[in-house]
């Protein structure tokens, strides 16, 4: 029941806050420019963060971290309220052990098909306990369960979801007192969660069933879909990244872009990341 409420809130509620800050828009109430200004930088730290955090590092292990950027990285995926590190973890990392057929969580092929299939993997799935259940895949995060910083990050997510919605609306009081919070609140904090999640949701719906004809040798039904690598850091090159999973990055031809694999080259360059998978290298070891 609890997991069934959390389901609700994570798709509902931003949802509804973005419903309520575009008719305040028309009335006159927001957004102001510290509230656009705060929900761009927001929405692409907290998407660098589940797509740098959450998928390449804890996911993947993909690179190597110092310490404070595994606790910024881990602390902004948290604050897009997709749920806590190990979940995240194990759902993911079951997704690419039974891509496309039975024991993915979030497939559009599996249970069904179709349009009904599509709406299951982007968000249907949240609300099947037998998907969802964490004692089902806790085998899967024995690594992370050794980690003190990944146990701490788990056991303090709804800090930091607390903390990504208090910011802006600090950052709104401060620029136009109580009015000014309400729409930090809503555009900074619940927009931003909105945008964030169904980002992610989309590469694992869309990412299975549409885009790019030609498809990978290990990649099962997912494809690249040029559209959702920009927003979504690189992600959407999702035909790569299940072919190579273990890659730190999802550029494989000269002419794909890859922002969330250039970030991770720049912080190796400010000595922050390091060990960086190839995708050769990913390829034989996946
Ligand atoms: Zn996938
Ligand atoms: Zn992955």
């Amino acid at each position: 029941m609890r997991g069934y409420l959390l389901a609700a809130f994570a798709v509902f509620a931003p949802a509804a806050s973005l419903i309520a800050a575009v008719a305040l828009c028309f009335v006159g109430i927001g957004p102001s420019r510290t509230d656009l200004i705060v929900f761009v930088v927001g929405t692409l730290a907290t998407m660098a963060g589940v797509e740098l955090g959450l998928h390449r590092y804890f996911a993947h292990r993909a690179f190597t971290a110092a310490p404070a950027l595994v606790w910024v990285l881990g602390a902004l995926g948290s604050s897009a309220f997709l749920g806590p590190v190990m979940w995240w973890v194990a759902t993911h990392r079951r997704h690419h052990a039974s891509t496309d057929r039975e024991g993915d969580p979030h497939s559009p092929h599996w249970p069904v098909g179709g349009v009904r299939g599509l709406l299951h993997a982007h968000v249907g799935w949240l609300f099947r306990p037998e998907h969802t259940a964490m004692t089902i895949s806790a085998r899967d995060v024995k690594d992370l369960w050794q980690s003190p910083r990944a146990m701490s990050l788990h056991r303090s997510y709804l800090w930091w979801g607390a903390l990504g919605l208090a910011i802006p609306t600090l950052i709104g009081w401060a620029a136009g007192g109580p009015r000014g919070a309400l729409t930090g609140f809503l555009w900074g904090g619940m927009t931003r969660i909105f945008v964030v999640s169904h980002l992610t949701w989309a590469v694992n719906s869309f990412g299975h069933a549409l885009g790019g004809r030609a498809r990978l040798p290990h990649s099962g039904q997912a494809r690249n879909n040029f559209w959702l690598t920009l927003p979504a850091l690189g992600g959407g090159n999702h035909g790569n990244h299940h072919d190579a999973p273990r890659s730190y990055t999802t550029r494989v031809r000269w002419w794909q872009v890859d922002p969330g694999g250039a970030l991770i080259r720049g912080l190796s360059w400010c000595g922050l990341a390091g060990d960086l998978k190839q995708p050769e290298r990913s390829r034989t070891e996946s």
